[in-house]
């Protein structure tokens, strides 16, 4: 591979840590996805800072990528640069009542850095598959706790590279939605305001919520957990289920008879078959109750 952007990523990303045509499916929880052209594993902000401003002088189309569990690529794959926030970027340090995380730290390891420090607050997201950062765009939340009850600070890479540090209010956290979501900011960092509380109890509502999600989810299964947002009013899962598509398949993907909110792949998946389930599950929602869902999941590349 000799291209000058190749050469000129190297100087920025040592070679260990680009992939070429790296297989997308082998990062998303859904299982499926073509090859990534450039698939980078940056180790801090400063390197996505000089990637990112190098990519704005030349035009070049990348994609941010966390642990992959909210996220459906496509069967072609993606032609630009992943950019992934991962185990490079994993510290977890607890000062007191506060954790400060890479934007790579998994929200389950973080949940335990918690517990073990005797914090209460992250016991939401103990079974949440996702990043950090990825957490942070999408103010992931269950069972009435969500990200932005408990995100003190962000630090972001704007698209220029400039590193700066969001507070929660900036963060403009909503349902399954932050800033980060309508600019296209990198989170490389956050910081977690907890509280002290009693480490048996947190650990039993951990325990609890493991049981829940285990029996509630189809979790023996590929998939990027809820598939649709909660329309107003509604639950998706109750009204994909009113509408008789409990166990309805394109392909390899399939309604979940556990929960109906979930789109699985049943082992032998397109991301394509995932694609047309979602859209037929959206038609024949809208035909039967007039309430048109919204996908929660990310889509990268043509569909
Ligand atoms: C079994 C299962 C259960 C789930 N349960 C829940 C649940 O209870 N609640 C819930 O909210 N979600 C749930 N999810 C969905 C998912 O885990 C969350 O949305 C999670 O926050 C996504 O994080 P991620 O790191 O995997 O992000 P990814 O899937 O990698 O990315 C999601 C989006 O965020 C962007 N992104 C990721 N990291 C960064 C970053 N550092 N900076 C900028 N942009 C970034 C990506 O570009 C993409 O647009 C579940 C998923 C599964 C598979």
């Amino acid at each position: 591979m000799n291209s000058l952007f190749y050469q000129h990523l190297k100087e920025i990303i040592p070679e260990e840590r680009i992939l070429l045509e790296e297989p997308m499916s082998k990062h998303t929880s859904f299982r499926v996805g073509g090859p990534a052209r450039y698939f980078v594993r940056p180790r801090n902000a400063e390197e996505i800072s000089s990637m990112l401003h190098y990519f704005q002088l030349i035009d070049k189309e990348y994609y941010i990528l966390g642990n992959g569990s909210n996220l459906l690529v496509s069967d072609q794959g993606y032609r630009g640069v992943i950019i992934e926030i991962g185990q490079e970027m994993d510290g977890i340090c607890v000062d007191r009542e506060t954790i400060i995380c890479g934007g790579g730290a998994l929200l389950s390891r973080v949940a335990h850095s918690a517990l073990n420090a005797g914090l209460t607050g992250l016991e939401f997201a103990s079974g949440i598959p996702g990043s950090i950062g990825g957490a942070v765009v999408m103010n992931a939340g269950a069972y009435g706790g969500e990200m932005k009850q408990i995100i003190k600070t962000a630090t972001v890479v704007a698209a220029d590279g400039t590193i700066m540090v969001l507070s929660n209010e900036e963060l403009e956290l909503g349902y399954r939605t932050s800033v980060l979501k309508k600019q296209p900011l990198v989170c490389v960092e956050a910081v977690l305001a907890l509280a002290n509380g009693d480490a048996e109890q947190i650990r039993m509502r951990m325990e609890e919520l493991k049981d829940q999600r285990k029996k509630k989810q189809p979790l023996e299964y590929p998939s990027a957990g809820s598939t649709f947002k909660r329309p107003e009013g509604h639950f998706a899962g109750k009204l994909i289920m009113d509408a008789g598509l409990s166990g309805l398949s394109i392909g390899g993907a399939k309604v979940s008879e556990k929960h109906c909110g979930f789109i699985i792949n049943t082992g032998n998946a397109s991301a394509a078959d995932i694609k047309d389930l979602i859209d037929e599950v959206i038609e024949l929602v809208a035909q039967r109750f007039q309430v048109r869902l919204e996908p929660e999941i990310c889509m990268l590349g043509d569909f």
